[in-house]
């Protein structure tokens, strides 16, 4: 099932108008409609369609700040994209109100990489993957990191507050960034390119942008911290006795290498065989088990010894019942192949119409919530696939609930909104966030309301209304509509 779209609410001349003044800022070919805008108006999960007249692809900051200027002179309003890899529903606009998704792929630069500083300067569409390879050749590591990281970009990651594999050693987006550029709904630049470590001076802006999806204005250009690179890292993939063993594990594996951990995935094995199955891939594992954990260690030494000695202690235990050790960068690539394509936009052929859960709960309440939303779908669903997987280190797992292909899904949706309700009240009961980080979007935007207080709520509007107090960026996203 896929949301329903609004109409595009703007005439044949005011249409012809736009196109040509956005056009003499941007250069025609810059501003896409029709077929060429079509890939921008849906999401990566086909589940969200938005109504946006014209994608305009700006090349710099003042080009950003003159569409801006001219949006707001106009009443137009603005959907910021970059990869539009977001799994919320954030990027595609969808209200009755002329709009134009402002699409920041040619923003494309690496303007400093400074190994004695320790930090990166870029302009906002770069990708992820781009920022890591570029840092790599200054022998510094970019540290996010997650399955998207060929096309999502560092704006997109800062206005979700992404976090990825990587987290529990290097913390999320937040953590990453030292200076911030942004564009105003009313075209204004502020210049927050500031590289420093330590400035207490006041309310720190660039954080109030991290995480506000596009609705407080368009982040063109960050600094961000680097790292030690790690030319050691291997991964190891271990069959758990039981998810009520997890935490030990974790406990354990950073006992043994608080310096080296750098991801702690959990993987259910429903995931890791439909993978196997669809990709046409070899099961990893000679011994099944109903969840397993993929741990990467990473440092400057080798990190083999380390690998070997949670494995043991914990098989010694009787934690992990079986597991094997990448050996080569083939097998590390399998294993983490698994883990990536493990959502299931390319396993399900119902997966629009499934549920995709982005929780966090404490971490020591992560088996009680899989267990929770498991009783639930069993109850309410009982044909539907219910999985989970994802970053156990941060207390982030991604459960999912969909009908399998030979299902009529007619049953599945009728009762939906009940399934996610009860989901809902367990995450909250055991003291949750909905969104762990892929931020609101459109997708959670009523179910978020419950989470916080009217005054939390209350305080985010009236920061919005201060930066934006026409509503003119990404309305409709990430704010809960006023009651
Ligand atoms: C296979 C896959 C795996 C993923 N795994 C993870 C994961 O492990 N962890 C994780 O956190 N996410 C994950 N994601 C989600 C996604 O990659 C992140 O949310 C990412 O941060 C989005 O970046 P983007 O450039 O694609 O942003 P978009 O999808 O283009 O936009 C996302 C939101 O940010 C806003 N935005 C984008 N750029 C800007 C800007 N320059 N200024 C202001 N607002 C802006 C948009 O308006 C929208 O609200 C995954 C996605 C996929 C498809």
């Amino acid at each position: 099932m896929t949301e329903t779209t609004a109409p595009v609410p703007v005439s044949d001349a005011f249409l012809a108008e736009a196109l040509g003044d956005l056009g003499s800022i941007v250069g025609p070919t810059n501003v896409l409609t029709d077929g060429d805008a079509a890939p921008a108006l849906i999401d990566t999960r086909t589940k969200f369609h938005g109504q946006s007249f014209a994608v305009v692809r700006p090349a710099n900051t003042d080009e950003v700040a003159a569409v801006v200027a001219w949006c707001a002179a106009n009443d137009v309003c603005i959907v910021t994209q970059g990869g539009n890899t977001g799994l919320s529903g954030g990027g595609q606009f969808d209200e009755p109100r002329p709009s134009i998704v402002l699409l920041l792929s040619r923003m494309n630069t690496i303007e400093v990489v400074d190994p004695e500083g320790w930090t990166m300067t870029v302009q906002a569409g770069v990708t992820i993957e781009a920022m890591q390879e570029a840092a790599a050749a200054a022998n510094r590591k970019f540290a996010p990191d997650w399955g998207a990281r060929g096309s999502a970009t560092i704006g997109g990651g800062i206005a979700t507050d992404a976090g990825g594999n990587n987290v529990v050693r290097y913390g999320n987006m937040r953590d990453q960034l030292l200076g911030l550029e942004a564009v105003l709904p009313d075209g204004q630049v502020w210049n927050g390119l500031r590289a420093l470590r330590k400035d207490s001076s006041g309310y720190d802006m660039k954080h109030l942008f991290t995480g506000s999806e596009g609705t407080l204005g368009v982040i063109t250009r960050a600094v961000v911290k680097l790292f030690p690179a790690t030319p050691h890292e291997q991964s190891a993939l271990a069959a758990l006795r039981h998810l009520d063993d997890l935490m030990d594990v974790f406990a354990l594996a950073n006992d043994v290498a608080p310096d080296s951990i750098t991801a702690f995935e959990l993987m259910a094995e429903t995931g890791v065989a439909r993978v196997c199955e669809v990709f046409d891939m070899g099961h990893p594992m000679d011994q099944r088990a109903e969840f397993y954990v993929l741990a990467k260690f990473a440092n400057t030494q080798p990190v083999t010894d380390q690998l070997t000695e949670f494995l043991s202690i914990g098989a010694e235990r009787g934690f992990i019942t079986d597991a094997i050790v990448a050996s080569s960068a083939e097998q590390e690539q399998r294993l983490w192949k698994i883990r990536e394509e493990i959502p299931p936009m390319s396993l399900y052929q119902h997966q629009a119409e499934g549920l995709k859960m982005d929780t966090a709960v404490p971490i020591a309440k992560m088996g009680e919530y899989h267990d929770a939303v498991r009783a639930i779908a069993n109850e309410l669903v009982p044909d539907a696939v219910a999985y989970g997987f994802g970053h156990v280190g941060d207390g982030n797992l991604h459960m999912m609930v969909v009908p399998l292909a030979d299902e009529d899904v007619a049953p599945f949706i009728e009762v939906r909104d009940e399934l996610i309700r009860r989901i809902d009240e367990a995450t909250f009961a055991l003291g949750g966030t909905l969104s762990a980080e892929h931020g609101v979007g459109r997708e959670l935007t009523e179910r978020v309301r419950a989470q916080k207080s009217d005054v939390e709520w209350n305080m985010m509007r009236s920061i919005k209304s201060a930066f934006d107090p026409d509503n003119r960026l990404n309305p409709g996203a990430l704010l809960p509509p006023p009651l």
